[in-house]
């Protein structure tokens, strides 16, 4: 078997208002070390169950800003990775990068590491919106990054950008589709700006100096996202995600279907599915765990043995249906029903049709020939049908 990993690097040139991520500003950051206590935790991991067995088809280095460490920090670990569990001679190998902390060579040393696949949070193109976003890059930085990404090799490209930000029209967030798809991206995501506790844009909306576009406008600005990347080439295949075929996130492809992925790093993530025989009854579907949040600790911890766990919750099979169905209602081709019948035992019907029947009565989610997907309304109210299978 094989599974995904996520590799967290918290640390981040300035810490932008609207980020809930665990990341910290850090003049600068201790990357040896940090370096050091992710081989120490991948070492451990391969050592024990559920992952000893089993090899890498994904690696997700995500933050934070990774494409702050050095490419021979990043090669160690990839070392490391491959020394501890085998990476898969397909595997994607994602690094997500500020477009104001790259250049050729870096990006070139990044390449001959292993990184087979760039993602930039470019966001927006428009100078005053990048600044507002307190990014510490301007759009001519980005479109420089995505060049020299291209000249350093990555055939794999990913722009993020960000709608629904104050001052934002509808016609500035085609203007940026329109921006990102012409450096020629294999891949878009567009993700609708929240405003989450704890950030600072979320302190000044409470203060009332800032305001949320109405929701009206938030709409028009998705549909129109919706619209106007697949007419670039980029058809949508998840709620925020868009490539064409065999161009997705592979690696978010394992989060999305519920599948067993590992973090590691500092607050990171983990999820292991438990095996089959053990799933039948119902009580014990999988387990999550995280590992302890602030950089520092974490250092502590993972230098000492390699563990760093600070909570984990073992899942039961309704939890897990619950978690499979909104998972995967996020991808446009939705769930085929078989699969979650393979994967509970238990038909969809035999859960969920109760709560399926009114929204699909009311044209919210489409039932057709053996899959379940949402309907272009769904779309829109997304969040308002995932909360039915809570
Ligand atoms: S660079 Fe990314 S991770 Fe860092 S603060 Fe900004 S949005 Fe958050």
């Amino acid at each position: 078997m094989s599974f995904s990993l996520y590799i967290h690097i918290p640390y981040c040139q300035a810490k932008c208002p609207y980020c809930d991520f665990n990341s910290y500003a850090a003049p600068a950051w201790p990357e040896a070390d940090y370096t050091q206590a992710l081989i120490a935790e991948l070492g451990r991991r391969a050592s024990e169950p559920p992952f000893a067995e089993d090899t890498l088809r994904t690696i997700f280095f995500g933050g934070g800003t990774p494409s702050l460490f050095a490419p021979h920090s990043i090669g160690a670990i990839l070392d490391a990775a491959d020394r501890s569990f085998g990476i898969d001679r397909d595997a994607e190998i994602t690094l997500e990068a500020n477009p104001g902390t790259v250049n050729l060579s870096k990006l070139a040393g990044m390449r001959a590491a292993g990184v087979n696949r760039i993602s930039f949070g470019a966001q927006s193109f428009d100078d005053r919106i990048l600044k507002l976003l307190g990014r510490i890059h301007d759009a001519a930085e980005t479109r420089e990054a995505a060049l020299l990404a291209h000249r350093a090799g990555f055939t794999r490209l990913n722009l993020d950008l960000i709608f629904a930000v104050p001052g934002q029209t509808v016609a500035g967030v085609i203007d940026d589709i329109g921006q990102a798809a012409a450096l020629e991206p294999d891949h878009i995501s567009a993700y609708n700006l929240t405003f989450e506790e704890g950030t600072a844009f979320f302190a000044e909306m409470k203060r009332g100096r800032m305001k949320p576009l109405a929701n009206e406008e938030q709409a028009a600005m998705y549909a129109a996202v919706r619209d106007e990347i697949p007419a670039r080439g980029y058809p949508m295949y998840e709620i925020s995600n868009y490539a064409p075929a065999g161009h997705e996130a592979r690696h978010n492809l394992t989060y999305w279907r519920a599948e067993t992925y590992l973090g590691i790093g500092a607050g990171a993530h983990s999820f292991a599915l438990a095996q089959r025989d053990s799933r039948a009854s119902g009580d014990h579907y999988g387990r999550r765990w995280w590992n302890e949040r602030s950089p520092a600790r974490y250092l502590e911890m993972a230098r000492c043995g390699g563990m760093a766990e600070s909570g984990a919750e073992e899942i039961n099979g309704a939890t897990g249906a619950s978690e499979f169905v909104f998972l995967n209602l996020r991808l446009r081709a939705g769930f085929a029903l078989a699969d979650f019948e393979e994967r509970f035992g238990r038909s969809f019907d035999d859960i969920f049709a109760g709560r399926a029947a009114p929204l699909i009565d009311g044209g919210l989610l489409v039932r057709r020939k053996d899959r379940v997907f949402l309907s272009e309304r769904g779309l829109e109210l997304a969040d308002s049908v995932f909360a039915e299978f809570v």
